[in-house]
């Protein structure tokens, strides 16, 4: 009996030492389309309730839009369910091909080739673009899709301290007998919403003979005037050499990623890249709403900057209420609690007054750094806003913590 009962023991006792630390994470089951009005249900028993979601990477309120799912009925009708093949061999329509091209125009780029998820592309384009010749240098806080995709690789793995120019530079400096340099960042980074210095580290890659690689997948069609990312923001569009990103957050949320950059690196992805050649891509309806999503943002800003709004007035009615928050341009808001057991206890109660906003602690932030990490969307009107502030700070207040800086709420509630 290979699964014997000592198996299930060893691995019972090891899903309690989840338990035991703290860290078992728990599902909730929301009964409703993805939006800023949620119904969920927590496993443990509780009954069903109406809250306002505060954790979406719903950033521009495209997940349910009446556009997309139009646009995705349509694509199920004309183009049917599944393709039932990778898309070297028969898994490949017309409308997979239209949707590269407008990620490629809206990105800046040459070049865009489809992924079933980012993860996948982060997972494929490391191995596919780079030998044992070549030297990939990383900001130390890069998403995890990212540190599994350079472990794929057989170049040779460096990181910087995160968003250290100088420490980038002597990284840069010390490996410049290497064929290629690629410097790898986020370009909005998931845990703290702070933003890569694209500017800086273009300017460092060209005078050090650099390849760049960032991940948009939390700035992909909001962050910059127009909508188009860090690159937009930073002024470097059309300067980066690999951008990948998702199509599972602001640009309607379904599923499905990309790379996309210089023609001959997206082409050797085509050719090399393993989870393009062996797993399935994007469905036709995901393809046929996410065309819809580009047309949509192309059109008109007007999502993204009531995205900006609305994280202009969060950030600053938060602020007032006294929370002590995580610095930042993009629409993640931390707010600090430092405590781990704080930042559940807080954010149970916040889900009892109405407000689903999640808990986040060792080891997805570090030791000491625990927070409630608040996402704002374009699908919020100001009046979950308002009831969302009212909240906190009652919340707020319950734990002691308005006007606390970080040293007071650690003195209160330990690390
Ligand atoms: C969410 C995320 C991913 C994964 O995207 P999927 O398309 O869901 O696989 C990759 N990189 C970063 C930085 C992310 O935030």
């Amino acid at each position: 009996m290979a699964y014997s009962e000592k198996s299930r023991d060893i691995y019972k006792s090891e899903i309690s030492g989840i338990r035991d630390a703290g860290i078992f994470k728990e599902e909730r089951y929301i009964h409703a389309p993805q939006s800023a009005d949620i119904v969920v249900e927590f496993p443990s028993g509780a009954e069903l309730k109406k809250v306002i979601n505060m954790c979406a990477n719903n950033y521009l309120g495209l997940s349910s839009h009446p556009e997309v799912i139009k646009a995705a009925h349509e694509g199920l009708d004309s183009r049917g369910y599944g393709m039932s093949s990778v898309r070297f061999i028969c898994g490949t329509q017309d409308i997979h091909r239209q949707l590269e091209n407008k990620l490629t125009k809206f990105l800046g780029t040459e070049d865009t080739l489809l992924f079933p998820s980012c993860m996948d592309a982060n997972a494929g384009v490391f191995e596919a673009v780079l030998t044992d010749k070549d030297v990939m240098i990383a900001d130390r806080l890069v998403h995890a899709s990212i540190v599994d995709g350079m472990r794929l690789c057989k170049a040779m793995q460096d990181t910087y301290k995160h968003s250290d120019m100088a420490h980038l530079e002597e990284k840069l400096q010390e490996h410049q007998d290497k064929r290629f340099r690629l410097i790898i960042t986020d370009g909005v980074f998931s845990m703290d919403g702070d933003l890569a210095k694209l500017d800086e580290i273009v300017a460092l890659a060209e005078k050090y003979d650099s390849m760049v690689f960032v991940d948009e997948s939390h700035s992909s069609g909001f962050i910059g005037k127009t909508g188009r990312g860090t690159h937009e923001h930073c002024g470097v569009l059309g300067r980066i050499d690999i951008i990948t990103t998702t199509l599972g957050k602001a640009l309607g949320g379904a599923s499905g990623g990309c790379v996309s950059g210089r023609r001959e690196l997206v082409e050797l992805c085509r050719q090399r890249a393993r989870p393009y050649l062996f797993s399935n891509t994007v469905a036709p309806v995901i393809v046929a709403g996410a065309i819809r999503v580009l047309d949509l943002i192309s059109q008109t800003t007007e999502r993204r900057d009531k995205l900006e709004w609305n994280t202009k007035y969060w950030r600053s009615a938060l602020e007032k209420a006294g929370f002590d928050l995580k610095e930042g341009d993009s629409p993640i808001v931390p707010v600090m609690l430092y405590n781990a057991k704080l930042a559940q206890d807080f954010a149970r109660d916040l889900y009892a007054e109405g407000i689903y906003a999640v808990g986040f602690f060792f080891p997805v932030v570090p030791k000491g750094a625990a927070r409630i990490r608040t996402q704002l969307s374009a699908a919020h009107d100001k009046s979950h806003l308002d009831t969302a502030i009212a909240a906190f700070t009652k919340v707020g207040a319950k734990y002691n913590i308005l006007g606390k800086g970080k040293k007071e709420i650690i003195e209160m509630y330990g690390m």
